[in-house]
């Protein structure tokens, strides 16, 4: 059987993943032109460039099959890459995300709520578009956004042609305002046979556009927002002809979920699934491309993951926790930058999550907050 993963990127995503490949006996390679990449502990490692044509080569020659850690891969990358060996997900599934145009396009076709939203290429297409849409709304490049950033939120007609110089005069779509009463996210992995997992609905909350908590599953998600989440994922993986992980961002409105957008690969809101799902995103993305049968995603416990970001608490007061569990990257803290997590389970799997995971919080989170530079 094939057991043979590269990676493009060796990050915590493609480190998570290579970690989650060991015991299954499958052996991972990453490239990343980082000398200390946080993979490398638990994966080969190719230095190179992510545009470096004889280095993916050398990756796709020792690999089965070669996946991504992030969305941005270049198309002459991708394709020197397919050229070579297989590729999951596939090169359009990339493209599709790459793009929040063709992104939005494609909710559309499948009949997936999605803001309404204009495409906008010059100042006057802006103005265009902000009396077509009306304001408030966001102005977003269309490529290479990520974490909030190339993007601004527009107040009124006189700040459109300050929000155009923010996005840099970019080719952009202009998005109408979703009045959400939370952020959800949807995590589902599908292989090439068409079999298909989906994990429970996890909430998310953002801080200055970076991931600070998820809680999984969502509390309060009644039957029909869960079914519709279920479809709405479902629907993406078969359109895409998916295979491997994926990550669905939603907003929970009173006219029920709209999708934000989507990232072709694993993704930070599915981190709690290695500590409380029976098979976690990273094993599952890893049976998918590998042509395995995917593992069961329905949590023992709920749980509550919290992001490090720019700092660290001590691990000793993070164990000291009944139910922490405390994953780092071996990365250098910096302001904003995203070091490790800690996930906390419930110790008693009975009665309602909040109540459960209260107390563990109630420690966990002054801990992380100072903690954060
Ligand atoms: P994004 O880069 O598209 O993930 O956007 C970053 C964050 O901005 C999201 O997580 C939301 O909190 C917020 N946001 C993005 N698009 C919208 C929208 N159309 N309406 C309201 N908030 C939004």
């Amino acid at each position: 059987v094939a057991t043979r993963v590269g990676i493009v990127g060796g990050g915590q995503l493609g480190r998570m993943l290579a970690l989650a490949g060991k015991p299954l006996g499958i052996t991972c390679t990453v490239i990343d032109p980082a000398p200390d990449a946080g993979a490398a502990i638990a994966a080969k490692h190719i230095v190179a460039a992510f545009d470096d044509i004889d280095a993916l080569g050398q990756l796709a020659d020792q690999s089965d099959v070669v996946t991504f850690e992030f969305e941005n891969v270049p198309a002459p990358a991708l394709e020197a890459i397919a050229r070579r060996t297989k590729i999951a997900p596939p090169a359009s599934a990339l493209e599709v995300s790459q793009d929040r145009l063709t992104e939005k396009q494609l909710f559309e076709s499948i009949g997936v709520a999605t803001a309404p939203h204009a495409a906008v290429s010059s100042q006057s297409e802006l103005e265009d578009a902000a009396a077509a849409l009306g304001l408030p709304a966001i102005l977003k490049t269309r490529t290479l956004g990520y974490d909030g950033k190339g993007q601004t939120r527009v107040e009124s007609e006189s700040g459109l042609h300050h929000a155009w110089e923010i996005v840099g005069e970019a080719p952009s779509i202009l998005e109408a305002v979703v009045d959400f009463r939370r952020e959800l996210s949807v995590i589902a992995a599908r292989s090439a046979s068409g079999e298909i997992a989906i994990y429970p609905l996890t909430e998310n909350v953002h801080r200055a556009g970076i991931l600070r908590r998820s809680t999984a599953p969502a509390p309060d998600v009644s039957d029909a927002v869960r079914a519709t989440a279920r479809d709405y994922v479902t629907r993406l993986l078969e359109a895409l002809d998916y295979v491997g992980v994926l990550a669905l961002e939603l907003f929970d409105t009173t006219e029920g979920l709209v999708a934000n957008e989507f990232a072709p690969r694993v993704h930070n809101s599915g981190h709690w699934t290695i500590d409380a799902a029976p098979t976690s995103q990273f094993e599952n993305h890893l049976r998918a491309v590998l042509g395995m049968p995917l593992g069961a995603t329905e949590p023992a416990t709920p749980c509550v993951m919290l992001n490090l970001i720019g700092g660290a608490p001590d691990a000793g007061a993070v164990n000291a926790v009944p139910g922490a569990h405390l994953h780092m990257y071996d990365k250098q803290p910096r302001p904003g930058r995203k070091i490790g997590h800690i996930t906390v389970t419930a110790i008693d799997g009975d009665g309602d999550a909040e109540d459960a995971l209260a107390p563990a919080l109630a420690v966990l989170e002054p801990l992380v907050a100072d903690a954060a530079r």
